[in-house]
């Protein structure tokens, strides 16, 4: 007999594959009954938080809100380093506590709003420190970055299959990302010039996402991946 899932050759005796564990089944030979077709054990449903939790956790972030505020006015009478505590609170709170206000939060909604954030706060980060790398360093960086990750959350809420091509593209993505990084550091920091660094994990990136690429083609080669792997 052989296994379902895998194939591999299976001695009659044998209950399950060792290989990947799938229930070895011959409709020939008995086996013991009773052994039922469903997991009997309950599985508590996916807990839930309720409205007091929302509640609570929205305070455990404003309470800190507010005291920071009312500490730099009261020494400072201004914001100054409050207004970096803040927007970390305010990112910590929409990519964490927002989303679970909604029963069933889309990604592809949500993971926009978080590096929108993100973005809002180093611009505010670079006006209060007076720095100049916001439009040519940070902006690029977290929109690129940003592009990637949307479309690969996107492409696998959306399609849920063809993963092995929307990871490989991704993996290139990121590769060609570094020697953008790379240029940008070079035209944004003073005494960074360009040195071709980006090439060694650009090259890496595009190894590791063409071989993704290639398992998702190849069909013979990905089922031999998954037999050496156990995937
Ligand atoms: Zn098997």
């Amino acid at each position: 007999m052989y296994c379902v899932k895998c194939g591999v050759k299976l001695a009659d005796s044998e209950v399950r594959c060792p290989l990947c564990g799938t229930r070895a089944f011959h409709p020939d030979i008995l086996r013991e009954e009773g052994e039922k077709l469903y997991p009997t054990k309950k599985y508590p449903s996916a807990r839930k938080r309720t409205y007091w939790q929302q509640v609570f956790f929205t305070a455990a972030f404003v309470l800190p809100l507010l005291i920071v505020i009312l500490c730099d006015m009261q020494f400072n009478m201004a914001i100054t380093w409050s207004g970096y505590v803040i927007g970390a609170l305010i990112l910590g709170y929409v990519s964490i506590v927002l989303p679970s206000w909604f029963k069933k939060p889309n990604p592809v909604i949500f993971v926009p709003c978080d590096f929108a954030v993100l973005l809002l706060y180093l611009l505010y980060i670079n006006i209060a420190t007076g720095g100049k790398w916001f439009l040519s360093f940070a902006l690029p960086v977290v929109g690129v970055v940003g592009a990637i990750v949307i479309t690969v959350v996107a492409l696998v809420y959306y399609l849920r299959r063809g993963k092995l091509f929307i990871f490989g593209g991704a993996t290139i993505a990121f590769g060609a990302f570094m020697l953008l990084m790379e240029f940008l550091m070079c035209i944004t920091f003073e005494g960074v010039y360009f040195k071709g660094w980006s090439l060694y994990p650009l090259i890496s990136l595009a190894v590791i996402g063409g071989l993704l690429i290639f398992l998702g083609i190849c069909r013979p080669a990905r089922e031999n991946m998954e037999r050496k792997f156990f995937i």
